[in-house]
């Protein structure tokens, strides 16, 4: 043990953490007996706890940490754009080249032609930011009916007001008052756990659209305004939706004259083997909205892509009120932005985009290789994102009860083993950086299988499985 690590454990960051620290996610009372792990530092990969122990971050942080947890050339770049210019804000037409630059960027990098972008800080904010447009477009089109909003259940869009209600996830709306009103969740996509007796993932994914038509017209076209969809779910399990399924949803959007709005905030920026989600699945969004890997979570930075149409609405009413009345202080940060900038050159320059498509052959090989195992009942993923469901058996697909005790067994396990990854109820995510390299996937997925061992010993022991 060296001085750094006796110290802090001397001065005990478990405590401290406890005694001060109110955590996102997690739950509180069992905070307090089992206190946190506590990551000091990262490499590549892998990041350090306080005892010195490495890990494999199997979710990228959040999944988010593209580039991983050290780049030298991120922290000059943030170092030398706040000596130049260390805060401006972009309201009341004032501007600063961070936020021209990153703008630009990502309108050439758009997956259709997108006309305008708009920053905020985190992927809620950029969500409820597109609530916040698409009411406002409908008002200046002399249609105010037209509210509604549609996502899915099992969908994640943040944790503000608007995104919460829009999740599909129970968590986020028991006992937080939600969803608010002209909010409406329709099927998830999830085949393995949705679909009926038969059903093709064809004929389940023509059920979908069916479901969101008929939700439609029971709400009436004239009051629907939008539908929010993560191209792969990602917080609701790593659901990859079937074939077919995202043409049927658009024809049936595009009947109704409803927005379709790309939540690219995890998908984004080459996750799913290309630079968006929208290319891996077939979506030609009207809004695009996405965070995280932009800035490779060096800073916190999100961006909203709208059209032109949607662009030429905003601009009316706006107008009309004399200001487009919504932005952020940090909207377009400097740092943020040019770190983001810089994010996306390094991308090119290492063609990290190419790096996660050629990795997802192993991941993918890998990751379907867990079918086998007698905890898992459903392996899927695309490009360089994946979930393992853990099933009590896999026949009729029944859960071990409680549910997620058998996700959160493997997850410890895995941690023990040297693997971070994320249980959301029983279903294990895997996300990792996307400079990660093939012996590094070998080792992450014989931590995994190790952990699905350790986890159906335990189960069996205490005579769960
Ligand atoms: N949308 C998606 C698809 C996400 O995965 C997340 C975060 N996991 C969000 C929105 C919300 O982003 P943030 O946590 O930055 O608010």
């Amino acid at each position: 043990m060296n001085e750094i690590t006796r110290s802090l454990r001397g001065n005990s960051n478990a405590a401290r953490d406890i005694a001060a620290h109110l955590h996102p996610y997690t739950n509180l009372k069992k905070h307090e007996s089992e206190g946190p792990l506590t990551i000091v530092r990262g490499k590549g990969v892998y990041v350090t706890d306080d005892d010195g122990k490495e890990y494999i971050e199997g979710l990228a942080g959040l999944w988010s940490a593209a580039l991983g947890f050290d780049n030298e050339r991120l922290a000059r770049v943030a170092y030398e754009q706040m000596r130049q210019l260390p805060f401006y804000h972009s309201f009341n037409h004032r501007s600063h080249e961070p936020a021209i630059n990153l703008a630009e960027k990502l309108l050439a990098m758009a997956p259709v032609p997108m006309s305008k972008v708009f920053f905020a800080n985190s992927g809620s904010e950029a969500n409820d930011t597109v609530v916040k447009m698409v009411w406002y477009m409908n008002n200046a089109l002399g249609r105010p009916a037209k509210k509604k909003i549609i996502s899915r259940i099992k969908g994640y869009h943040g944790v503000t007001v608007a995104a919460a209600s829009l999740t599909g996830l129970p968590a986020n709306h028991r006992s937080f008052d939600l969803p608010i009103a002209n909010i409406l969740h329709t099927s998830c996509p999830h085949h393995y756990r949705f679909a009926q007796d038969g059903e093709t993932e064809e004929q389940f994914a023509t059920r979908c659209a069916e479901e969101l038509e008929q939700l439609i017209l029971k709400e009436g076209p004239d009051t629907v305004a939008a539908m929010f969809c993560e191209p792969v779910l990602g917080a609701g399990g790593v659901i990859v939706p079937p074939r077919t399924y995202y043409a049927k949803i658009q024809a049936v959007l595009k009947k109704y004259d409803v927005l379709f709005v790309a939540d690219e905030v995890i998908c984004g920026f080459g996750r799913t083997g290309n630079v968006w989600g929208c290319q891996t699945l077939g979506i030609e969004p009207d809004i695009l909205s996405c965070a995280k890997a932009l800035s490779a979570s060096f800073l916190p930075i999100s961006a909203v892509m709208v059209n032109e149409r949607v662009y030429q609405a905003l601009k009316t009413e706006s107008d009309k009120i004399g200001t487009f009345g919504h932005g952020f202080t940090y909207s377009g940060h400097p740092v943020a932005a040019a770190v983001a900038l810089e994010t996306q050159k390094i991308y090119d320059e290492m063609d990290l985009f190419g790096h996660a498509r050629r990795m997802s052959e192993p991941f993918q090989r890998h990751l379907k290789a867990l079918a086998d195992h007698p905890l898992v009942g459903e392996a899927m993923g695309v490009g360089m994102v994946g979930a393992v469901e853990l099933v009590g058996d896999k026949k009729t697909k029944a859960v071990i009860e409680p549910v997620t005790s058998a996700g959160a067994t493997v997850a410890r396990h895995a941690q023990e083993r040297g693997l971070i990854v994320r249980n959301m109820g029983d279903r294990i995510a895997i996300c990792p950086p996307l400079i990660i390299q093939p012996a590094e996937i070998d080792e992450l997925f014989s931590r995994l299988r190790a952990a699905l061992d350790a986890g159906a010993e335990e189960l069996r022991a205490a005579g769960k499985f």
